[in-house]
């Protein structure tokens, strides 16, 4: 997984790499998919949500340029798998999760996988977690159609936000906010399940 998926494309953040090498990605998906584990594919986790791809993850964690002083919101824990990729790298990770029984599953996981840097809400990560903003780097593994501005409020300034946007295809856009503006970057294109908005 490591040569072929992420070198071969040009992964190169060594806590990127080291990060990926560490977290057991089959501990994250369901019985009947461990055989898939480390194949080039999101994999289906239950309630209809996937795992991203080994690449994908990997790709967003490198874009966020983080470091061990870092306080990361990720938005749509899902199976988790993403939450411990940054957990290995960062400070700390405070992750939303609207679905209460994916947000406890991966709970499980990560704190048997012994992880103390990660901090669980059930709620629309739409709003974010204002208690603990701002934080250095935002994650959203569901894909809004614009960007939830309480997201963008929360950034720190010289803050980096990682997100898909659109509909049934998508962009990862980057927003690095700074002291007066937020500036927009384009990357690649992808496929994540919406975000969904609670009424
Ligand atoms: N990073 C995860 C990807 C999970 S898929 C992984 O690799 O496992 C996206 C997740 O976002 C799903 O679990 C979905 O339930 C969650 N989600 C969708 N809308 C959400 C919202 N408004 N707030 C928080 N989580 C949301």
């Amino acid at each position: 997984m490591i040569t072929r998926q992420l070198q071969a494309r040009d992964i190169r953040d060594p806590n990127v790499l080291s990060a990926m090498r560490k977290v057991p990605r089959h501990e994250f998906v369901p019985d009947t998919m461990k055989k898939y584990a480390y194949n080039d594919e999101p994999l289906p986790i239950g309630e209809g949500q996937t795992i991203s791809q080994p690449f994908i993850v990997a790709y967003m964690t490198e874009i966020l340029k983080l470091d061990k002083n870092h306080r990361v919101l990720e938005v749509g824990t899902g199976s988790g798998y993403q939450t411990a990729v940054l957990a290995e790298i960062a400070h700390q990770v405070f992750s939303v999760e609207i679905i209460a029984s994916l947000s406890q599953h991966a709970k499980d996981i990560l704190l048997g996988l012994g992880y103390k840097n990660i901090r669980f809400k059930i709620g629309d990560g739409s709003s974010g977690w204002l208690e603990h903003a701002p934080y250095d780097a935002v994650i959203v593994t569901a894909a809004p159609a614009t960007v939830p501005s309480a997201l963008e409020e929360q950034l720190q300034i010289g803050g980096r936000m990682i997100v898909p946007l659109g509909e049934a295809y998508q962009d990862l856009v980057l927003l690095s906010r700074e002291k007066k503006k937020t500036k927009r970057k384009t990357l690649i294109s992808v496929r994540f399940v919406p975000l969904v908005r609670q009424e």
